[in-house]
């Protein structure tokens, strides 16, 4: 399996070459030469497969430098009911990703599945955690070490920080604007204590924090010498662990061959349901693929009208589902790439005018009606919708869910077909974003167990003025390099 990028750089890849690595040199993605394919044979016969050993079926067709034995005790050392412990009372914590059906709306199914119940409570640790396992068993082949350096608002820093807490050869360095997170992301975040993690607190809001990393990326020569990458979104290895729980809500949501279902995500990057996508073209019998958004809908816009405008970040707003917060979609050029036919020229042309002149128009053109056979639809929502929402699911079905999952839940709603099961996916536990459930609700979210009382544990940070040279110096203090 040799990787490509999606602006024609004419150098193919192994797996094991890109996996810590970010953009291709000319600045575009990886993606698999071709998509490996998955037989109806094939999917029936992975029916009882635990989670782990699916991760491995799927994992296996794109990765073909790692030996097999190596790569499935790295899937079943990170897809553990111990990791994922965090399950609603009554859902099967076996399944990694448990499927739980709300009930009948517009005559099918409406299904929650359950992505968030790992050590952060948001779906980004299903691949996180796969990250940090990778990373370690990489890294220790080649002799090396790597120095994570990151700026969060909460979400992914934190999914980042417990993939690679612990592991050999790896630190993070990671910067978050002080006291301008919730008590709760702060505590998940500044409680590790392990010697590998560290927590820069900068004097700013999250834009400086971002500056400074940009800053210190720039910086070529530091970079090499401490060993500086990242595990953004548009890692292909997160993008491809994500694959794996389409197979399996698709196999939780069947019971023959051929059947189909549909998905809705709470989207932001598009790396979420980017890995839907590929899902589908590898043959899985996906019938929507539902992008759901919120206030920020550059998304939605392109689905519906073909234009894809990004957003200033003065345009951006801040909302209740703040993971979706974006102003461009980094990992929506993969899709792209796949519209226009896999054409690296055209695609080039076209990223070049998101540059140049903020965005491109395929309304009326065959790339535009390759959308709907792609399955793709999408919708928005709002403050009050996600009130609406997380207040119609408590009364109607006794569940509780946050934000995100909650324009997705209203979405959804807005593509329902007969007979077609709709999988909307859950990306973060209610806990995590209590303001927004008290407003809704009048109460308190539900917490699993392991996280009371977790705002009392001893904190581990620096806080730091928003300087990059003060924070190369850090760095460079605590690699000794
Ligand atoms: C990151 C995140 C999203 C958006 O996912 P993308 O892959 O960026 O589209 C949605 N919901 C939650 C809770 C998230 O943390």
């Amino acid at each position: 399996m040799k990787y490509q990028s999606t602006r024609g750089h004419e150098m193919p890849q192994s797996f094991s070459e890109i996996l810590l690595g970010g953009l291709a040199p000319d600045g575009g993605l990886y993606l698999p030469a071709q998509y490996p394919q998955v037989t109806a044979d094939e999917l029936e016969a992975w029916r009882k497969l635990p989670y782990a050993d699916l991760a491995y079926e799927i994992l296996r067709k794109f990765c073909d430098d790692i030996p097999a034995e190596d790569l499935r005790a790295l899937t079943r050392k990170t897809y553990t009911a111990e990791v994922y412990c965090n399950a609603r009372a009554g859902d099967n914590t076996a399944d990694i990703t448990p499927l739980r059906t709300l009930g009948e709306e517009g005559g099918t199914k409406l299904q929650l599945l359950g992505l968030s119940n790992g050590p952060t409570l948001a779906f980004k640790d299903m691949a996180m955690q796969l990250l940090g396992n990778l990373f370690e068993y990489a890294l220790a082949r080649a002799g090396q070490e790597l120095n994570i350096l990151g700026a969060t608002s909460g979400d992914t820093g934190s999914a980042a920080e417990y993939a690679m807490r612990g592991k050999r050869g790896i630190r993070v360095f990671m910067l978050s604007p002080h006291r301008k997170m919730s008590a709760f992301q702060t505590a998940q975040m500044f409680s590790l204590q392990d010697p590998n993690i560290f927590n820069l607190a900068i004097d700013g809001v999250f834009d400086d924090a971002q500056d400074i990393v940009k800053a210190v990326s720039n910086d070529h020569a530091f970079k090499a010498r401490q060993k500086i990458g990242t595990v953004n979104s548009i890692n292909w290895a997160r993008v491809v662990a994500q694959v794996v729980y389409y197979f399996k809500g698709w196999l939780l949501a069947t019971d023959g061959p051929g059947q189909k279902v549909s998905f809705c995500v709470p989207s932001g990057n598009f790396g979420n349901v980017c890995a839907g996508h590929i899902a589908r073209m590898m043959g899985l019998p996906i019938d929507k693929l539902v992008v759901a958004t919120n206030e920020n809908d550059v998304l939605d816009e392109f689905f519906r009208t073909g234009a894809y405008r990004v957003r200033k970040s003065a345009e951006t707003y801040h909302t209740s589902s703040p993971s979706m917060d974006i102003s461009k979609a980094s990992n929506f050029e993969r899709f792209v790439f796949d519209l226009l036919g896999q054409d690296a020229g055209k695609l080039a042309a076209l990223f070049r005018d998101v540059e140049e002149q903020g965005g491109f128009d395929l309304a009326g053109t065959p790339e535009f009606d390759r959308i709907r056979q792609f399955g793709f639809v999408s919708g928005r929502s709002t403050h009050q919708d996600r009130l609406a929402t997380i207040r119609d699911l408590s009364s109607r079905y006794g569940v509780t869910i946050d934000t995100h999952t909650a324009d997705g839940i209203k979405v959804a709603r807005e593509h329902l077909s007969a007979g077609v099961p709709m999988v909307v996916l859950e990306t973060a536990l209610p806990a995590k974003f209590a303001d927004t459930i008290r407003e809704a609700l009048g109460q308190e979210p539900e917490r699993p167990a392991k996280f009371e009382g977790i705002e009392s544990l001893p904190q581990r940070f620096e806080v730091m003025p928003a300087d990059a040279a003060q924070v190369k110096a850090y760095i460079a203090r605590h690699t000794g390099l």
